[in-house]
């Protein structure tokens, strides 16, 4: 990363017991949409506030392109912000809401008026700049929030679960207006959400939290694609898990054997002969077969229609479950509860989990 606009060094901040971060280490490089992902409560909220400084840290450093900001209060550090319970001023106009933050910066009206047009302009609302907030449909004013934080041109627009509210079509929508939005003005953006599609969708990088502490980060496929541990497996996408010995190994080519099937594994690192390890398994890497086609015999439990994919929920020998999912045009094997299959998978697909001792 060339420098980073924003660095955060060991960021902690506690609530009585509560570690809401707990050493948190991260450079935000310019330009890039930066995700913070996690499930509600892994300190999203609290880390993006600490950013727009409206918390102060127990422990740990920011920096703004290298300048220290740890201590520089919110309306100093010129970031724009769309927040929860950060809503539109109900008492003003559009025009005179996205107008606000350079009011409040003294710059000239000559410059506001243009300058709003603009920001009206981006987020398509133009033609509502006179209404007041509360003639506005939920999609409407989060467009309107918006162009206020872009209006005064920040440095960095911080983003906390922006779309949460919205039904699902109007947030699929917004998605792409925010990635167009991205990509036309190269603002960084530092976005907070707990949905894991909307993170892989819209992200150049995605930071994912857990009780406040980084698990892990990188590009949306590279976290899809090797999960480092089973929290990180499970919460970004779905995967099933499955325990297996190693019985032979020769460097990143092994033999596995996992509830009395057999077979071939590639794997990342070397595995080591008579090693027991864990391994993730995407639904969509998964093989279903007839008995016998496949190495691993289960009957199908529970099977669910979703239009383009069908999820079909299968119970091994070992009691254990696996859910698979297929493409719904034409495939040969029609997936009913109780029918008995195999399943299967190639060797590349598992992904090695690391050791519990060492997440
Ligand atoms: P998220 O945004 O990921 O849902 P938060 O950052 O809001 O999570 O919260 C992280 C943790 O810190 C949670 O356990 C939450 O209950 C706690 N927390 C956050 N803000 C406060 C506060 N003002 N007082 C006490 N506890 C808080
Ligand atoms: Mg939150």
């Amino acid at each position: 990363m060339n420098e980073p606009i924003l660095s955060i060094k060991n960021a902690v901040k506690r609530y009585g017991s509560v570690n809401a971060l707990d050493g948190v280490n991260l450079d935000v490089a310019e330009g890039e949409f930066l995700t913070l992902l996690g499930p509600s409560g892994s300190g999203k909220t609290t880390l993006l506030s600490a950013i727009a400084g409206f918390i102060t840290l127990d422990e740990g450093r920011l920096a703004l392109r290298s300048t220290d900001i740890t201590g520089k209060p919110p309306e100093h550090r010129d970031f724009g912000m769309v927040f929860q319970g950060y809503a539109l001023f109900p008492t003003m106009t559009v025009r005179e809401n996205v107008g606000f933050p350079l009011k409040i910066r003294k710059r000239p009206a000559a410059e506001i008026k243009k300058r709003v047009g603009e920001a009206l302009e981006m987020v398509q609302m133009s033609a509502f700049a006179d209404r007041m907030p509360s003639q506005l449909s939920g999609g409407q004013q989060q467009r309107i929030a918006l162009a206020r934080a872009m209006s005064f041109d920040p440095q960095i627009l911080l983003l906390d679960e922006p779309l949460s509210a919205l039904d699902k079509k109007l947030r699929a929508d917004l998605q792409w207006e925010l990635k167009d939005l991205h990509q036309k003005l190269g603002v960084t953006f530092i976005y907070v959400t707990h949905d894991q599609d909307e993170a892989l969708s819209m992200s150049d990088r995605i930071v994912i939290l857990k009780d406040g502490a980084i698990q892990q980060e990188g590009g949306p496929n590279a976290l899809y694609d090797q999960p480092r541990n089973r929290f990180v497996a499970d919460f970004l996408g779905k995967s099933n898990f499955l325990e297996a010995a190693v019985l032979s190994a020769s460097g990143t080519s092994c033999q596995c054997e996992s509830e009395g099937a057999v077979f071939d594994l590639t794997t990342q690192e070397p595995c080591r002969q008579g090693e027991t390890i864990t391994l993730a398994l995407r639904p969509e890497r998964l093989r279903l077969g007839l008995p016998g086609e496949e190495f691993v015999p289960a009957t199908v439990k529970q099977v669910s229609y979703l239009g383009e994919r069908c999820q079909v929920m299968v119970t091994r020998k070992s009691g254990e479950e696996f859910l698979i999912s297929r493409p719904t045009w034409k495939t040969d094997i029609i997936p009913t509860p109780g029918l008995e299959v195999s399943i299967g998978w190639d060797a590349d697909a598992p992904v090695v989990l690391a050791p519990l001792n060492q997440e």
